[in-house]
């Protein structure tokens, strides 16, 4: 019988905050993937947990996955962690689950804390819309390009960075998103020198320049939807929607509609709609 792949998540930096189904899986399956053995040494010291710990991380996901398969399908049953929150989550995992459930293995996440939905929980950022970017662009030249990209976007942003980057990448946001974009900082959440700022870029820049020892820790940038409209980039969104709704509803339910998408006003749409 075929064996199963638990994606297991763990503490970001409280080792409190681990749930009791991941002790129990961590302690009863045969081995253990871990990006960083050493690392995971603590936790499972902690917790008294027991299971072999066996070294998976980007530099050998790749030669690894067919070999971790092969035990699982001889009915083993393997859980994956990483240093800190949840597998995958700009973290390495994705070539095994992918590969797992391409040949019909079982792969069972064990849900717990991550780092990016903590600091958006506590971010005080409406978050009922969000997209997680990950890690922005090492280099400053695509990381304006890609932050460009994104300067309109109408939903929280979720941005990881390191403390090696973190000033320079809130001058780059300051640069693309201007002075009045409210962010929120999240440092070195639930350890001892946890700290969550939400200001204008201009405060947070100046925060971190105060103090070289601010900028040190691990870093979530939550960005604020942009609440201002771009009437040009609505304007050719509106070109483009509005002859497609009109075929397929009366001129003032294709306006409403489109009112609704575009975030013009209504009238306007109307007519524009009527003079199509
Ligand atoms: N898989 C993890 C997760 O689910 O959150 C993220 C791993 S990623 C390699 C590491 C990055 O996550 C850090 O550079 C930092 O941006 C963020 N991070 C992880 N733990 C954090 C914490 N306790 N406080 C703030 N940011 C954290």
């Amino acid at each position: 019988m075929s064996g199963v792949l638990y994606i297991v998540a763990t503490p970001i930096g409280n080792l409190g905050d681990i749930t009791i189904r991941a002790v129990e899986i961590l302690k009863s399956v045969d081995f253990v993937l871990a990006e960083d053995t050493r690392h995971s040494k603590k936790l499972f010291a902690h917790y008294e947990i027991n299971s072999p710990l066996s070294a998976f991380h980007e530099h050998n996901e790749n030669e690894r996955v067919s070999s971790i398969i092969s035990e699982i399908n001889s009915g083993k049953s393997i859980a994956l962690i990483s240093d800190a929150g949840t597998p995958l989550i700009s973290d390495p995992g994705y070539q095994l689950v992918s590969e797992a459930k391409n040949i019909g293995v079982r792969v069972v996440p064990i849900p717990g804390p991550s780092a990016a939905i903590a600091a958006l929980s506590s971010s005080g950022i409406a978050s009922s819309s969000f997209t997680f970017f990950g890690f922005l662009p090492s280099k400053q030249a695509s990381r304006l390009k890609f932050l460009k990209a994104k300067k309109s976007l109408h939903e929280a942003m979720i941005f990881y960075e390191s403390p090696k980057r973190i000033l320079q990448s809130l001058e780059d946001m300051l640069q693309v998103f201007g002075k009045d974009r409210e962010v929120c900082l999240a440092k070195e959440l639930t350890k001892s020198f946890e700290t969550i700022l939400n200001d204008k870029l201009t405060n947070l820049i100046d925060y971190l320049e105060s103090d070289s020892n601010y900028q040190k820790g691990e870093f979530i940038i939550i960005v604020a939807p942009n609440d201002k409209i771009d009437l040009d980039e609505a304007q050719r969104h509106l070109e483009e929607i509005l002859p497609i709704l009109c075929d397929e509803m009366s001129a003032s339910k294709a306006a409403k509609l489109a009112a609704k998408i575009t975030g013009l006003d209504k009238k306007y749409c109307y007519k524009e709609a009527i003079n199509l």
